[in-house]
């Protein structure tokens, strides 16, 4: 009788200890106060059809100070947590440009602000894009984090659920052994997800998966996060409504 009892007893609390993991391994619970900003690059002179993807370094460093004076901090995008729900701004890029280097890491540095660039790792190295050495260099500074943004910016409507799971895997691998940080962070190429990409980012090991899908709802899902883009010749009005909070 006594050893039933026991045997009840350490059932019962094994299911509460499993229960009670499970809670905290959930790692974020979206905030809508953690502004989450996507660009791609920073340069005045633009390239290729896509212009609007080129923000003109003075509106940049304008949006840092906008981000300093109404009085954010900066977080990487593989640590929303950390804000605990208070108001922040996670800064992110995708595909890894050059200029992420050469114009974007010093006025990180003057402002003493963070962000997270995606790095497509097919990409690192090739013309207009970072190199393994600025990698390096911007990680260990403290003030740049680096996501995954697949190996060949395999876009996951248009690919096997075996060449997504690979490439998710792959670039995370990639970019770990370049910086010898944990990468927690993924970005959908192109912004496309389903739900074979959010089960396989997850996982991989990804902690955070983020779309480009704008901010509407009060609840996201870890695999899924929103994002605001911040493109050429936007107001300024219309980049300090992006940081307008809903309470
Ligand atoms: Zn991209």
């Amino acid at each position: 009788m006594a050893t039933l009892l026991t045997l009840i007893l350490i059932t019962a609390l094994l299911t509460a200890l499993f229960f009670l993991q499970r809670e905290f391994q959930k790692p974020y619970l979206y905030s809508p106060n953690i502004k989450t900003l996507l660009y791609h690059l920073v340069a005045d002179e633009t390239y290729g059809d896509y212009t609007y993807l080129f923000v003109r370094e003075a509106d940049f460093e304008r949006q840092l100070q906008t981000i300093r004076d109404m009085g954010f901090e900066t977080y990487f995008a593989d640590e929303p947590e950390r804000a605990r729900g208070k108001p922040g701004v996670v800064i992110t890029f995708d595909d890894g440009y050059i200029d992420n280097y050469t114009t974007v890491f010093p006025l990180l540095k003057k402002y003493n602000m963070k962000a997270t660039i995606f790095l497509i790792t097919d990409m690192i190295g090739a013309e207009g894009h970072l190199t393994a050495e600025q990698i390096v260099e911007m990680s260990e500074s403290g003030l740049v984090h680096f996501g995954s943004h697949t190996v060949s910016h395999l876009r996951a409507d248009l690919a096997t659920e075996y060449e997504l799971q690979q490439e998710y895997l792959h670039a995370k691998e990639i970019i770990e052994e370049l910086t010898d940080e944990p990468v927690l962070a993924l970005a959908y190429p192109n912004g496309m997800y389903t739900e074979t990409a959010e089960k396989l980012a997850a996982a991989v090991g990804y902690r955070y998966a983020y779309t480009t899908d704008p901010p509407f709802d009060h609840y996201y899902d870890n695999t899924r996060l929103p994002r605001s883009y911040v493109v050429r010749d936007m107001p300024h009005e219309q980049f300090e409504a992006l940081l307008a909070l809903s309470n």
